[in-house]
């Protein structure tokens, strides 16, 4: 069976390191939206690797990786993800594919995410301003330059040409040379090319020939361009149909689909957060969990578990099972709240509202829990938890409506916890190995 791994909560739950982990399972990594604002750190060997845009898969020999027509690439960092890889040793030859359908990041990308940024003033999105979202845009527009274009120098000249032209008019002061931008491009297109192939054919071949499949989401559920907080969002399809529209595979091939949440709540960039601790508890998680951004270094937003948030993302993925991560960043605190509901005004909410102006009012309903002073750090044995994270593990379930089939307590690989009866029991014929 295949699997889907994707975030529950708004990113940076620590899929990174729940691909990577179990990889070793399948044959192929597919990557199926989002572009390179994403930022998976894996620590193999205590060594560090920050994945943009490649699947994690890659640090796995003999995993092939694919990135899918939903994603955008920005060619300069997809060759300069793959350069840091041949650099650590991690031969990429032959092993990466990139549809041919999958639109490009081009320079005029870039200025517009920055201008667009600016424009919106006080109502800005807090966007990783990497010509993601205009990509996305041109998408959408049927203007985009998609990675099996370059095979057409003649067509691809005149679309590069109207599309920097289109910008410099709508951009006050802009020059920018198409010229230039093209002679780059065709320079460009000599790498990318050999990497193009029809995605959606070769997964549905290796699948025949029963090879086995982890879809790898970027970004999470509440950042989904439809389901999650808009507008305060990715711009492309972060939960599970992503998978299906942005590698052209069938729902029945998705398999089962994990959820990784993190043991408490961040965000970063605006948009509402219910349970935001602005106070020295967010702090100190912020600091004990190293809330720093992968990509931009900027400060996540932290606050307690919300399970109405990730009731939602069971939802909206039909979540098998959980991957509960950074279990250990609440080591040492005397308690722990988990929000089980939202308050507005005299109503209890026990459902997330998809009107965002209802949720930035909302107030959290909280349920406390002691915490554990024996430290969970690197542990690798449910039975060995102290009694009061179990609990805590086993609340989150209840109040979550999915078990937690993985539970991961460090940062490195083998911190983690494989709990083989939930394995079993919710994702079925899947078997996984650490
Ligand atoms: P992703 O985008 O969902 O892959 O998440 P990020 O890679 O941005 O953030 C996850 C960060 O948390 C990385 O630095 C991981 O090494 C780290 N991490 C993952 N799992 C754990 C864990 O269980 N405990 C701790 N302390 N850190 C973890």
């Amino acid at each position: 069976m295949n699997l889907a791994v994707l975030g529950a909560q708004w990113g940076d739950e620590g899929k990174g390191k729940v691909v990577d982990l179990l990889t070793p399972n399948f044959d192929i990594v597919a990557r199926y939206q989002g572009g390179h604002n994403a930022g998976h750190t894996v620590y193999v060997n205590g060594r560090k690797f920050v994945l943009r845009l490649i699947p994690s898969g890659m640090l796995h020999p003999g995993v092939v990786c694919v990135i899918g027509n939903g994603v955008v690439v920005d060619p300069t960092a997809l060759f300069q993800e793959i350069d840091e890889l041949m650099q650590a040793g991690i031969d990429v030859n032959g092993r990466l594919f990139v549809s041919g359908s999958a639109h490009l990041i081009l320079p005029y990308h870039r200025d517009l995410d920055l201008l667009s940024e600016a424009r919106r003033g006080e109502r800005k999105i807090g966007t990783t301003s990497r010509g993601i979202g205009p990509a996305y845009e041109d998408k959408i527009a049927r203007r985009g330059i998609r990675v099996g274009d370059l095979a057409d120098p003649a067509g691809l000249d005149k679309n590069v040409r109207d599309n920097v032209n289109a910008r410099n008019r709508l951009v006050h002061d802009s020059t920018m040379d198409a010229d230039q931008v093209l002679a780059r491009l065709l320079e460009q297109a000599e790498r990318l090319r050999p990497l193009a192939r029809d995605v959606s054919l070769m997964l549905n071949d290796a699948m025949r020939a029963g090879k086995r499949i982890m879809f790898e989401g970027a970004q999470g559920t509440l950042l989904d361009i439809d389901h999650g907080t808009y507008p305060f969002v990715t711009s492309s399809n972060a939960t599970v149909g992503g998978a299906c529209t942005g590698l052209g595979i069938g729902p029945r091939s998705v398999g089962a689909v994990m959820g990784v949440a993190k043991a408490y709540t961040t965000r970063v960039g605006e948009g509402p957060l219910p349970t935001e601790l602005a106070d020295d508890m967010g702090q100190r998680l912020r600091d004990s969990g190293n809330e720093y951004g992968a990509v931009t270094g900027r400060p996540r937003r932290c606050g307690w578990y919300d399970a109405v948030a990730v009731r939602y993302a069971a939802r909206i993925n039909g979540l098998d099972a959980l991957a509960l991560t950074k279990l250990d960043v609440l080591d040492g605190l005397p308690e722990i709240h988990i929000c089980t509901a939202y308050r507005s005004g005299s109503r209890t909410l026990t459902e997330f509202p998809s009107d965002v102006a209802l949720l930035a009012a909302c107030e959290p309903v909280y349920e406390t829990m002691p915490g554990w002073t024996r430290p969970t750090k690197g542990i690798r044995r449910f039975h060995d938890l102290p009694d009061a994270a179990k609990r805590y593990v086993a609340r989150l379930e209840a109040v979550s409506g999915v078990s937690a089939a993985i539970i991961s307590t460090g940062s490195d690989r083998s911190d983690t916890i494989l709990r083989e009866d939930i394995i079993h029991a919710t994702l079925g014929s899947l078997t996984l190995q650490a």
